[in-house]
């Protein structure tokens, strides 16, 4: 019998952890954490993004600042942007919305961003940190991810982890989460030869590719656990849009031990994840000890 593996029901419960370790703070430190969004243009999902975000940071005690910038801000404002933000000692955390609009050099802001306060993980100092095992801010997605691997399965050690899709902000980081955890690690890809049947081989399926249910269940080992990161919006048989993963969820269901369901279980987690980033960023940079309930 598979189990449904409720990110949406952990991520609650991680953010009433954050919010306590907020309060920890505040009472023991006299300090209140701060996350600033930028936002430059009018992506809707995006936007709507944006808008929960600034409502669960202050659902949890931290302060939101929120800066909505148009469609044609330039590079050098923005830029100039973060450098105030980056000076302010209010901000703990500074998240700069992606995808930027097309004229801004992504990486040129995210690598602008003070790495103590790169609270999506994707400076480059901190993916390299990521890698060779230091202290660093790790990116959200794949943190919600292996929170709900340990939470399922416990200890990963040895277990064979096939991610399916390799970028920066989700494929890659998460591999490297996966083998710091004691996983044999297989990324596979677009080019990838025989996807089923090394996806066959997984006891841990990690789906990030945004191909609407491109994973069968009989590419699915028997007692697997599959963690569902693509979310695409596609039309149900009803006429109806609605949300899917990279996974054939009820196919999955058969013969998984575990599967995450689209909409409510790695989506939820992200959010929660940038919010506990913001908590360690400030204990980090006011040299305190980050409260337990979140580590
Ligand atoms: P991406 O487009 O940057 O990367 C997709 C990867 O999938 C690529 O590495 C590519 O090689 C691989 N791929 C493409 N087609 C393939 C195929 N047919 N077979 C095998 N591999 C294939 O995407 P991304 O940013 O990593 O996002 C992936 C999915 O996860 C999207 O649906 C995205 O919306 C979703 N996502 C969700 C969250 C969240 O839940 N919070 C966060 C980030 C991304």
């Amino acid at each position: 019998m598979s189990t449904v593996i409720d990110g949406k029901a952990f991520a609650a419960g991680l953010r009433e952890r954050v919010a306590q370790a907020v309060k920890i703070i505040g009472s023991q430190n006299g300090i209140k954490p701060g996350l600033a969004v930028v936002l430059a243009g009018e992506d809707p999902a995006s936007q709507v993004y944006v808008r929960n975000k600034g409502k669960q940071t202050a659902e949890v005690g931290m302060n939101s600042f929120e800066h909505k910038l148009p469609m044609d801000t330039s590079e050098r404002e923005l830029l100039a942007l973060v450098a105030r933000l980056n000076n302010d000692a209010a901000v703990n955390g500074i998240l700069v919305q992606l995808p930027l609009p097309t004229h801004i050099d992504e990486s040129k802001v995210i690598n602008s961003i003070r790495v103590d306060k790169d609270v999506d993980g994707f400076h480059v100092e901190n993916v390299g940190k990521l890698f060779i095992g230091e202290d660093s801010l790790v990116p959200c997605t794949p943190a919600g991810c292996l929170m709900l691997l340990k939470d399922h399965i416990g200890d990963l050690t040895g277990k064979n982890a096939v991610i399916v899709g390799r970028s920066n902000i989700v494929g890659k980081p998460v591999s490297v989460l996966l083998l710091r955890e004691h996983c044999t690690v297989t990324i596979a890809h677009s080019r990838t030869r025989d996807l089923p049947a090394v996806c066959r081989q997984a006891d841990i399926v990690v789906a990030a590719v945004g191909v609407p249910e491109l994973v069968k269940g009989d590419w699915i080992k028997s007692g697997a656990v599959v963690i569902d990161v693509g979310i695409s919006r596609v039309k149900g048989k009803d006429g109806k849009s609605k949300l899917v993963g990279d996974v054939d969820y009820a196919a999955a269901m058969e013969v998984a031990d575990g599967v995450t369901p689209v909409p409510g279980g790695v989506g939820p987690m992200t959010i929660a994840c940038l919010l506990r980033n913001a908590v360690i960023a400030t204990c980090r940079q006011h040299g305190i000890e980050i409260p337990s309930v979140i580590t």
